[in-house]
């Protein structure tokens, strides 16, 4: 099949771009935005953005499940310890979540754990055999990947928790949030069992450490690091909206209807790129991680001229 995608992208090497089918590592589906987005609005919208496949974070996680399951296969969830507001910066120090996490896993309906935030003033030092160790240690048992968020002014944590788990699969969300290219890369060539994932680097979020210029195109240090990393990168919208706070819990998140625009920002940074290595980072790597078993979901549809 392989041969056939490499096929497809030799014939059509400059409209395939406008068509590449994208896997969205980065989606989720909180109570606020079921509120104002239900289950087959979301997945008209995904629809709408040309999403082949995606992955789901719920909170609580069982919500994404209202997702997944009326997906035809198209998505997966992954388990979310966050039941309320502000446990993002509590989950690491709840001694339930390791069973809680272990139950869900064990019960079929998740392909992974996370999102996971571990944030500078926030995040507990890290010690022998804490909430965070257990967990990888979990994720390695069930061969699911974490889906991680650090955001520290070093890579020094995030260097640390890959090197000691290096069974675990570690999704990288926002490759470092606020890290320069150089200190994403110190991660990569540390630790094979690190992907990045690059949803919400966007001209609205992560404002401060922007991937690309004010035209979109990738800054040079970013381009070098995605091409001699291409098995290493994804593409997710995390279409939480507005964006002023981490999360909200008293009012609707209006994410799902930004889908579009977040994708229409990535597919065009996506098309600057080689074909066979936008294939990989719009579409194939996530599939690979996340839906290993899903087959060919990343091959660009044939285009009529
Ligand atoms: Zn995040």
């Amino acid at each position: 099949m392989l041969r056939l995608l490499l096929l497809f992208l030799l014939i059509i090497p400059v409209r395939v771009s406008a068509q590449l089918p994208v896997a969205d590592m980065h989606l989720h589906y909180k109570w606020s935005q079921q509120e104002v987005t239900s289950p087959e609005e979301a997945l008209r919208l995904l629809g709408a953005a040309q999403v082949a496949v995606g992955v789901v974070i719920g909170t609580p996680a069982e919500r994404a499940l209202a997702l997944t399951q009326r997906s035809g296969g198209r998505l997966v969830s992954i388990w979310s310890p966050y039941r309320e507001g502000g446990d993002w910066s509590r989950w690491a120090t709840d001694k339930s979540v390791v069973q809680r996490a272990r139950a869900a896993l064990a019960s079929g309906n998740y392909s992974g754990i996370g999102e996971l935030h571990l944030v500078g003033g926030f995040a507990p030092r890290s010690t022998p055999g804490d909430v965070t160790s257990q967990l990888m240690t979990l994720a390695a048992e069930y061969d699911v990947p974490v889906l991680l968020h650090t955001e520290f002014s070093r890579a020094d944590r995030m260097r640390a928790l890959c090197t000691k788990h290096p069974r675990t699969r570690i999704v990288w969300a926002h490759a470092g949030a606020i890290l320069p290219a150089a200190a994403v890369e110190s991660v990569l060539a540390s630790c094979d069992n690190v992907v990045a994932g690059l949803a919400a680097r966007d001209p609205w979020r992560f404002v401060n450490n922007p991937i690309t210029d004010t035209q979109g195109k990738l800054l040079p240090a970013w381009r070098a690091l995605l091409l001699r990393y291409p098995d290493r990168f994804m593409v997710g919208s995390d279409p939480v909206w507005p964006v002023d706070q981490l999360d909200r819990w008293d009012e609707a998140d209006t994410g799902w209807q930004e889908l579009e625009r977040f994708w229409i920002f990535h597919r065009g940074w996506l098309a600057d790129l080689p074909a066979n290595v936008a294939v990989r980072i719009a579409c194939k790597n996530a599939a690979d991680t996340f839906m290993p078993t899903a087959g060919d979901v990343c091959v660009p549809p044939l285009i009529d001229e």
